[in-house]
């Protein structure tokens, strides 16, 4: 996951529910989550808004 916000890669993860991927901006705290497409996803890095 990159996040524009502060300009940094990490890692998210799968909610507990298994419908999304979710993460937290290390440095700002920006809160992201992302639906899990039916297809699955081809990458696990993605960019913030
Ligand atoms: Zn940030």
């Amino acid at each position: 996951m990159h996040y524009k916000c502060c300009n940094v890669y990490v890692k998210i993860y799968l909610t507990k529910d298994e419908t999304a991927f979710a993460g937290n901006c290390p440095r700002c705290g920006a809160r992201t989550s992302i639906k899990v497409s039916k297809t699955g996803t081809a990458s696990r890095f993605w960019s913030s808004d």
